[in-house]
């Protein structure tokens, strides 16, 4: 399993066992007999924590074995991606304590996120995909207005959205560039997609990937080498691959 995968599934596991713990603990307060008030109060904690230990650890054998073995039922990688989102914010602050920087975090749980949603097996025609790529993709110095179209673009090459846009007509495949979440909803809300296929730093992305859940997101992070937000950079060829990973045949 790749070492990305790894650490957003280690600090679940820690997360999970965390919660065994705790359990084990409250058990052996609820032996004693005397403060029966405190007692309910245990009582309340203690089927609280082993709903959410029981939960958290359905998901995470779920997510391990069909990470290690396959891709498990369509239905049972939508219930997993949802216990996953709503346990990410736990397991970042998890990873924090440990000193994992949260785009150590966020770049796992694309990781794990894009495994799950390659296990939907979607059959998506080309119409049904959406691409959708960061404003900070465009030269920093390019004087032309793409967010409301992008194919205002004049293809100069000097950006990467060039070959993004190329890529984007060979495929047929709708493509916007957004500025943010407002925008990239707003493109959803529009053009109805099955599916996303986004570029974007690992803080979009994950955010993206919990808010627009159930539709199921691809995230593929930018490079920043000019630091985040400003002439970043992602490989056209890495884009293509994954559309032809998605489409396949269908086109
Ligand atoms: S490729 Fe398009 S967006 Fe990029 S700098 Fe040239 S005209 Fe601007």
């Amino acid at each position: 399993m790749p070492a990305r995968k790894r650490l957003f599934l280690g600090l679940f596991l820690l997360f999970t066992f965390i919660l065994i713990v705790s359990l084990a603990l409250l058990a052996y307060f609820l032996v004693r007999p005397e403060a029966p008030l405190f007692q309910y109060t245990l009582i309340l904690f203690f089927v609280l924590m082993a709903i959410t230990a029981i939960v958290s650890l359905f998901a995470l054998t779920l997510v391990i074995v069909s990470l290690l073995r396959g891709t498990p039922p369509p239905w049972l990688s939508k219930t997993v991606k949802k216990i996953l989102i709503f346990l990410f914010p736990i397991i970042v602050m998890l990873g924090r304590v440990f000193r994992f920087t949260q785009d150590q975090v966020q770049s796992s749980f694309i990781g794990v996120n894009n495994k799950l949603v390659e296990a939907e097996n979607l059959e998506l025609t080309p119409q049904k995909l959406l691409i959708l790529l960061p404003h900070c993709l465009q030269d920093e110095d390019c004087p032309h207005k793409i967010t409301l179209d992008p194919f205002n673009c004049r293809r100069c090459g000097k950006c990467p959205i060039d070959s993004l846009l190329t890529m984007a007509e060979k495929w047929q495949v709708n493509v916007q560039v957004v500025t943010g979440g407002t925008l990239a909803r707003r493109a959803v809300k529009m053009l109805h997609p099955r599916c996303v296929l986004a570029v974007a730093c690992e803080r979009d992305l994950s955010s993206g990937i919990v808010d627009s859940a159930p539709l199921p997101v691809w995230g593929i992070p930018n490079e920043r080498p000019m630091g985040p937000c400003r002439n970043t950079w992602v490989s056209p060829a890495a884009v293509e691959q994954k559309l032809e990973e998605i489409l396949g045949s269908r086109t």
